[in-house]
């Protein structure tokens, strides 16, 4: 058999977020959900800055911003939302696609549409962290890819 998948083993945990359980349980009625590399690099933080955006600001009544540790680790809210999403985007900021492949994982069969960051938007590609952008760039580039995927919504 081909060597394709791995396993792993989440140890579970009585702890929950209140807070986070709250968010789910008042997002539960919208119909797209949006989740995102919230990644360390610069491809992931223009993800996670993108997926906030068109949650927050540009499709605040249609769109619930996924909480992707949460959904992943726990199947509770969070796992929720992503099962019972009329329709799942994911932001990505590199082939890795880390958010499609983790909530593959947890909700086999579960088929996102997915945006790769640097498809939206152009920038140098040999920049790599965070802080080789400055903040009010990467802000304006988050804020272009928001509005070409939610122009695809
Ligand atoms: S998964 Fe890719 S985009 Fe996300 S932090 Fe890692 S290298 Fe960056």
């Amino acid at each position: 058999m081909p060597d394709t998948h791995e396993t792993v083993h989440i140890r579970k945990t009585q702890a929950g977020c209140g807070l986070c359980e709250d968010f789910a349980a008042r997002e539960a009625s919208k119909p797209i959900v949006v989740m995102a590399c919230e990644g360390a690099c610069l491809r992931g933080e223009l993800a996670r800055l993108a997926a906030n955006h068109l949650c927050d600001e540009i499709l605040p009544d249609r769109t619930a911003r996924l909480c992707l540790g949460g959904a992943f680790t726990k199947d509770t809210g969070q796992r929720n939302l992503a099962r019972r999403a009329e329709r799942l985007v994911a932001i990505e900021g590199c082939p890795i696609a880390c958010s499609t492949r983790m909530m593959e994982a947890v909700l086999p069969g579960l088929e996102p549409e997915v945006f790769q960051v640097p498809a939206l938007v152009r920038f140098d590609a040999r920049l790599f962290s965070i802080r080789e952008m400055p903040e009010a760039e990467r802000k304006a580039k988050a804020v272009e890819a928001a509005e070409l995927v939610a122009g695809a919504l």
